[in-house]
Order: structure tokens, then sequence, then C-alpha cells
């Protein structure tokens, strides 16, 4: 099975490269230089990373002087929770590893987990207690989207509330980034951090976007890119390939082919449940990502129906993107009251805007056939 016939049903891991930036990327590889540089190689590259940062920041309501360029997501979660001097920092149980590591390995005993529902959403009342109870100033963080099974927050609430109590707010809007809409002014929060390579971008590029005056450090120190936020050369054709993708969904209108797959996840999921009704799909009571489902198939485990997939050339994943290829157990629906065994069953099923009702039927029989296969045998 060539990848050219496989389905690709793994978006949230990373989006497939949009030819528009693979042309660009072509185009301009021949770019070399240092952006920092006083010449006229230095300055091209200087004017590409401008040029992306204006697009960025009028793509997701911010200032150009409040959009920073880091690798990763992962790195612009970091610089928010180690970056802000906050006595105090409150994240949900659902956060990813990026935001729970990274409290616990580096503030271990000044934080508060507030527990998530059923559904996944946050404890609004555990919420309130910790703010209220929390010494000043504290740092909330709080995702948009979550990566696993697509629940969304209900923001406006959170982010009133922290108000209410004088906290910052940072939200990783990693995987609401270019799916639903988002801007940074009005969700009100105060830093924001998202990556490239969900945004059909090359990976290697995060963006932090921080409100003006925030009594910010860097982790590091060098040559003062970035306004000394984020320092080290930038990568700058990178850069301007998520400017060129920022360009392309704007214009081809990305939300509305995301929201044209809500049906088609609808339909898929109707159809399995029909046939399998003890089929359990965390979150589904709650407003998702359009194009996310997270299915735990009964007794069957994970890593057994991934193994499956791939070999019918299906593209799914269990969760997150663990880079060291284990399945643990999700976090997420732990966190959220499902039992280890039934969490050790769940896949990650998350469409790119061109998955197509085929694929979306080949994926439903796929399962079907795993389920048939394997249910009560594993
Ligand atoms: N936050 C969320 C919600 C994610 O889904 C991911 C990646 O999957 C990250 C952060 C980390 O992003 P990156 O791969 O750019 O470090």
């Amino acid at each position: 099975m060539s990848i050219e016939t496989s389905i690709y049903l793994d978006c949230n891991a990373s989006a497939p490269l949009l030819q528009t930036v693979s042309d660009f990327v072509r185009e301009n590889l021949h770019h070399h230089g240092n952006p920092s540089s006083q010449h006229s190689f230095g300055r091209k590259l200087k004017g590409m990373i401008e040029n992306a940062r204006l697009k960025i920041a009028s793509f997701f309501g911010a200032q150009p002087q409040e959009v920073f360029f880091t690798s990763t997501a992962t790195e612009s979660n970091a610089l928010a929770l180690l970056g802000l001097p906050a006595k105090h920092y409150i994240v949900s149980a659902v956060e990813h590893s990026s935001v729970l590591d990274n409290i616990h390995n580096f503030h271990p005993k000044n934080h508060t987990i507030v527990p998530v529902d059923h559904d996944g959403l946050i404890n609004l009342q555990a919420l309130e207690t910790a703010l209220k109870t929390a010494p000043s100033p504290c740092l909330l963080s709080i995702m948009i989207a979550n990566n696993e099974t697509g629940a969304l927050q209900p923001m406006e609430t959170i982010i009133q509330l922290a108000k209410q109590y004088g906290a910052w707010v940072h939200t990783d809007a990693v995987q609401a980034a270019g799916k639903v809409p988002l801007n940074f002014h009005d969700l009100q929060v105060d830093t924001m951090a998202f990556c490239s390579h969900k945004l059909g971008s090359l990976p290697g590029v995060g963006v932090l976007i921080m409100k003006n005056n925030l009594p910010f450090s860097p982790l590091y120190t060098g040559g003062g890119h970035e306004r000394g936020v984020r320092h080290g050369t930038e990568n700058a054709l990178a850069i301007a390939a998520l400017g060129k993708a920022v360009d392309y969904l704007n214009t081809h209108n990305n939300l509305s082919s995301f929201e044209k797959k809500r049906s088609l996840r609808n339909t898929m999921e109707e159809e399995l449940f029909k046939q399998v009704p003890d089929l359990i799909i965390p979150s589904k009571q709650v407003h998702r990502l359009p194009n996310t489902s997270c299915l735990c198939m009964p007794s069957v485990h994970n890593s057994l129906q991934m193994m499956n997939f791939d070999l019918a050339g299906i593209a799914v994943s269990t969760g997150s993107a663990c880079s060291s290829g284990k399945v643990k157990a999700s976090h997420v629906l732990l966190a959220m009251g499902y039992s280890e065994e039934i969490a050790k069953t769940a896949i990650r099923v998350s469409m790119t805007p061109h998955t197509t009702e085929k694929d979306m039927r080949s994926f439903a029989n796929c399962w079907l056939k795993i389920y048939k296969q394997h249910a009560h045998k594993a």
C-alpha cells in the first residue's frame, strides 16, 4: 500500500503539506543568509519573516509586535509557562503534555490541576475555588480544543472567571487554530500558542502571541532575536511558508472546509453506533472540533486496532503523537473518568479538509471489520 493510496486521518497530529506551501518552499529554497545580517541576503530573509508576521497577526487578531516565532508549540507553551513570573499555576487535567509536564517539572509545588467532567469540560466550580485561593499573580493555562477528543472548552466563561480574579491566561490554541474561529484580542487571553505543522505548513515554527507589557523574561539569552523573547536565528523559510499557509487559509476559507467535515464525522459515528451500540465516543455530547472523533472499540486494544488500520492503509492514532511510540492509557480519558481498560481501546480519527465521504466509508468498514475479528478475543 503506497502512501499515495493511503487514507490520512491524523490531521490533529500534523496536517498534510499544502500544495501552495510546497511550491513556495521549492521556489524560495535558494535564499540563504542570516536574517540578522545587514546585507541584501539578510534583508531579504528578514523581509520574508516580517511579511509572515503581518499576515499571522492579521489572521489571528493580534498586533504584529505581539507575534513571536519559536520552533514548536511545545516551546511556545513552555515560554508562556516559564517566562511569566506567576506565584501559582492553574491548569486543566486534560492539557497536552507540553503544558502538564512543564507544570509538574518546573512548578512542582505551586500548581493546581483542575478536574474535568465526564465530557472533558473543566469543572468551573473547582476552577473558581483555585482562582480564589491562589496567591497573586497567578497564571491559568487552558487549551481551547482537546487534541484527543476535540472537546471545546467554554472559553468565554473561563476567561471571564480568570479575569475576575486577576489571573493571567495562557491558551494552547494548537488544535483550534485553522479549525474554528480564533481571534487573540476577542478571546482576551494574555498569551496564545500554536504551530505551523497543524496548519498545512512545514514543521519547525511555533508561534507565541503575547500581549505587550507583560513582565516576561526569556528562558535563556543570546543574540536578541524576536525582540528578546526567543533568542536564536529564525527559521526564515519555514516562517515565510507559514505566512503562505495563512494566506491559503484566508482565501480558501479553511474553517468552512473543516465545518463541512462535521456531517461526515457524525454519519460515520451513527453508522458505527447502529452496528455496535456499546461503542463509546468520549465528548460526543459537547461542542467538538468538526474533524475529530475519539472512538473506543469495545474490548479491542488500540495498538491492535492501529496495526490493522495501518495494514489497511488507513492512518489514525491512539491520541497524542508520542515520540516514544509507547501506547499508554490516555491521561485525557482517565481524567474524564474512563477506566484504564476503556482508555486503552481509544483511537483518534482526525479528518483533513480534503477527507472525502468515500474515505470515511472505508474507515467505517475497516473499523467494523477489526471489531468483528477481534472483539472479545483481545
Ligand atoms: N498542544 C496540543 C494541544 C497539541 O496537540 C500539540 C501537538 O500535537 C502540541 C501542543 C505540541 O505541538 P508541537 O508539535 O508543535 O510541539
